[in-house]
Order: C-alpha cells, then structure tokens, then sequence
C-alpha cells in the first residue's frame, strides 16, 4: 500500500515521492529531580505503535488506533537514570511530539507478544476512523518545535548519555539467550526503555518482521 502512494506521487510529478511519508518527532526528557529538560529531533517515516492489550487478547479484539497513538504520545518514566546536571540517580519523564506532520502518516503496530509460552502474533482489529479528520494529531504536536520552552533550563550537553542510559546487563542477557545478537539486543532493549525484555524481544522480532518484508 505505501508502494501504491510512492508511485501515485511520483507519477504526479513528486521530486522526491517518498517525502510524502517523512516528518519529525522531538523527544523531550527531563529530569524529576532538578528538572532540567533535554530535547532532541528524530526524523521518522513511520510510528512504532504498542496497543495496549494483554498477549492472551481474543482474536479480532478490537482496538481503536487513536487509543494506540495516545499511548504513543503519553509520558514515559524511565527509572534509575544517572543525571549529569544534579548527579541524581533518579527517573526521567519522557514524552514524544511531532515538530513538523507527513503528508500520510505510517504507522506500524507492534504485533508480536510473548505469553507464557512464547512469541505469538496478536491478531487484533484495528478500528481506523472512516474519516481521517476524526484523529486529532494537532493534539500531539510540540508547541515549541523541539527547542526548549520558556522557563526550561537545558541539561547540559554532556548529559546526552541519559539519552541512551546504561542497559540493564541482567535484561540484556535474558535477551541474548533468547538467540537475539547482541548488537540487535542493545538497540531493541534501549528503544523499548530498558526495562523491560520481553517488550525489547517484541520489538526486535515486529522490526525483522519488518525488515524481511522490505
Ligand atoms: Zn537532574
């Protein structure tokens, strides 16, 4: 399908046909204890999407997309982070805004679970509204366009370490001795805040997913 709209915008004369897909998303860290923030700007041509559902989730559940972005955009904690401003190890809220809007918004939901038996795919019902004005993504979008807002002190840029925390060694190697490489293990495991590893599992296996169908 995202072929499809490539190809519509390319034939219509699009430079650049895959632009339609790009945007940019800040990420806003700030610390609970000194609360000093920190922003940074990822380019993005799709959303990782979690729905919020237990793995056992009857087949066909329905689960509301705008429900799913909603969680996308809510504030994170991440525990046990060493500060480099206050030298606390403390926790860190992390929240997600859009600075600039794709002309079509991809989003990929996570589907695969673990249950006590293993990774299995959630075969859920995503409900998309009919009309897509009824998803109100202004609500998502920063008011400050990455940058700091008045009144926020910035970290200081040594503390871009809490960008990417020390992973948790004991997770890591739950994560390994599932088969995983390490390098992949790392990355899954600090994408999906380091603390959790079955999320960091479900996340590698919806990327190679993702990667084989390429
Ligand atoms: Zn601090």
């Amino acid at each position: 399908m995202l072929d499809k709209l490539i190809k519509k915008e390319h034939a219509a004369g699009a430079p650049n046909p895959g632009a339609i897909f790009d945007f940019e998303v800040e990420k806003r860290l700030q610390c609970m204890t000194c609360k000093r923030c920190k922003y940074k700007k990822i380019a993005e041509r799709q959303l990782q999407l979690t729905a919020p559902v237990a793995p056992n989730v009857e087949k066909d559940t329905p689960v509301e997309l705008g429900i799913c972005l909603e969680r996308f955009f809510a504030d994170t904690e991440i525990e046990g982070v060493q500060c480099d401003h206050c030298n606390a190890k403390t926790t860190f809220t992390q929240r997600s805004r859009f600075i600039t809007f794709p002309k079509v918004l991809a989003v990929v939901i996570q589907r695969f679970v673990f249950d006590d038996i293993g990774p299995k795919k959630l075969e859920i019902a995503m409900q998309v509204p009919k009309d897509g004005a009824s998803l109100d993504l202004q609500a998502f979008e920063s008011a400050t366009k990455g940058e700091l807002a008045p009144g926020e002190e910035a970290l200081p840029t040594g503390a871009a370490k809490m960008v990417e925390p020390t992973l948790d060694q004991a997770l890591l190697n739950e994560i390994i001795m599932m088969g995983i490489p390490e390098l992949h293990a790392k990355h899954a495991l600090h994408r999906t805040g380091n603390n959790d590893s079955n999320m960091a599992v479900t996340w590698y296996f919806e990327n190679m997913a993702d990667e084989s169908l390429n």
